[in-house]
């Protein structure tokens, strides 16, 4: 890929409205990629579904366009993507390295009170249904239809990341983790990878809570083949009640502060200031943004949000 474009995604899921803290990423995404000259693409992640409703990406893409965020390719819905996923399933299958697991939802609500590891994903699965027969599998198979699970590598997983510095992960983190649900959905760690690999992604930047799935996609792009891009994972924002922000704790979408009279220029502007890339409080354009833009100046720590 030398000489070539760099290549940068925002891919939001269109379960509700956006608020600034959302926004916060595809902003900082989207000033990475200009700052580089890059390619920016619209990726909606609406693999659930039951959640994802088309209203919610049409509102998402008004939402980008009114703040001057435009996209160079896109936008993509991983919904019409299916096909990828089922072509990296059965690579996986092939080389051994998914199985069918049976554990129902109670199984593994048990594991929360004795977990033996954790993650942001919930407790680390043990593995129950690692190892089974093919007989334990056909006799399983009769009752219920199972999730798949991805064979996590033994070995550790590091990277830097370019806004949270050093990540290191020990053997085993997370554990094995599930790349296509029992409902038939495709699950995020896998559809995400796919897409990056395929959509020939350099550059990551999203919200930190999504810190420690990039071991996981590591993995996945290690065993699938291909570069993995570089990580950038930008400070949440958090509400008055210390908890992240949500519609729950005061955020308001971005509709909603339009209607309210806000400028796109005051949403950018609050969105420079609590990201560290502007000083002051006041009102700014993306080209006033984009002339400040410098990863280091984003720091790791979560961003109180002030309404
Ligand atoms: N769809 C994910 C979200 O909205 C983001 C995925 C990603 O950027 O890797 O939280």
């Amino acid at each position: 890929m030398s000489g070539a474009k760099p290549r940068f995604r925002f891919a939001p899921s269109p379960t509700g409205e956006l608020h600034m803290g959302n926004f916060a990423t595809a902003v900082l995404a989207w000033l990475q990629a200009r700052s580089m000259n890059g390619t920016f693409i619209l990726r909606i992640e609406d693999n659930d579904t039951q959640r994802s409703k088309q209203e919610y990406a049409d509102q998402i893409m008004r939402d980008m366009e009114w703040l001057g965020l435009d996209w160079d390719e896109g936008p993509f819905y991983q919904s019409k993507r299916t096909d990828l996923y089922r072509d990296a399933l059965s690579k996986l299958e092939k080389a051994d390295l998914i199985y069918p697991c049976f554990c129902s939802r109670k199984d593994l609500q048990a594991l929360a009170s004795a977990p033996h590891g954790i993650s942001s994903e919930g407790p680390d699965y043990p593995g129950f249904c690692r190892d089974l027969s093919k007989e334990e599998v056909a006799a399983a198979r009769e009752e219920k239809d199972p999730s798949f699970r991805f064979r996590l590598p033994h070995r550790s997983y590091s990277f830097t990341d370019l806004i949270c510095g050093k990540q290191e992960y020990p053997p085993g983190y997370g554990g094995d983790f599930v790349v296509k649900r029992a409902d038939g959905m495709w699950a995020y760690q896998l559809a995400c990878t796919v897409d990056d690999l395929d959509m020939g992604i350099t550059h990551v930047l999203r919200g930190s809570d999504l810190l420690d799935s990039t071991p996981r996609q590591l993995a996945l792009t290690d065993v699938l083949g291909g570069t993995a891009p570089s990580y950038a994972h930008s400070p949440l924002w958090m509400g008055e009640d210390g908890h992240r922000l949500s519609k729950r704790n005061g955020a308001k979408s971005i509709r909603e502060l339009r209607e309210s009279g806000m400028s796109a220029d005051d949403v950018l502007g609050k969105i420079g200031v609590l990201s560290g890339l502007m000083d002051e409080y006041g009102s700014a354009s993306l080209q006033e943004l984009r002339d400040q833009f410098d990863l280091s100046r984003i720091g790791s720590k979560h961003v109180d949000y002030i309404p």
